[in-house]
């Protein structure tokens, strides 16, 4: 399961930003293309984040559609999987433009007093 590896590389990254202090709520984007389930991450977090600045931090998630544009049509299609064909001609020939990332958007920590 690599959603383990990846909840703990946004930990990281938490930690870092946080400089010591507590970590209360994390932003993090998954895209519909990533390959990354946002269900496993949730569960990771909670287990990942015991011990760490980011224990009992709210972790929101923002998933992104996968869209892509046709190179043969030059359409803008939705893709729910990377293996979707153009929704217009049919087409396979695709590049992804949005949806392929996953990023932690935004971090928040507690005031100290
Ligand atoms: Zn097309």
């Amino acid at each position: 399961m690599h959603e383990m590896a990846l909840t703990q590389g946004i930990i990281e990254i938490c930690e870092k930003y946080a400089e010591g202090k507590k970590v209360s709520l994390v932003e993090v984007e998954i895209g519909e293309l990533s390959g990354v389930v946002a269900d496993a991450v949730r569960f990771c977090f909670e287990a990942c984040c015991l011990g760490t600045l980011l224990e009992n931090a709210m972790l929101e998630i923002v998933e992104t559609a996968g869209i892509g544009c046709c190179l043969d049509c030059k359409t803008e299609t939705r893709m729910k999987t990377i293996f979707d064909p153009c929704s217009a001609c049919g087409g396979y020939s695709i590049s992804i433009t949005a949806g392929e990332d996953m990023r932690v958007l935004s971090v928040e920590v507690e005031d100290e007093d």
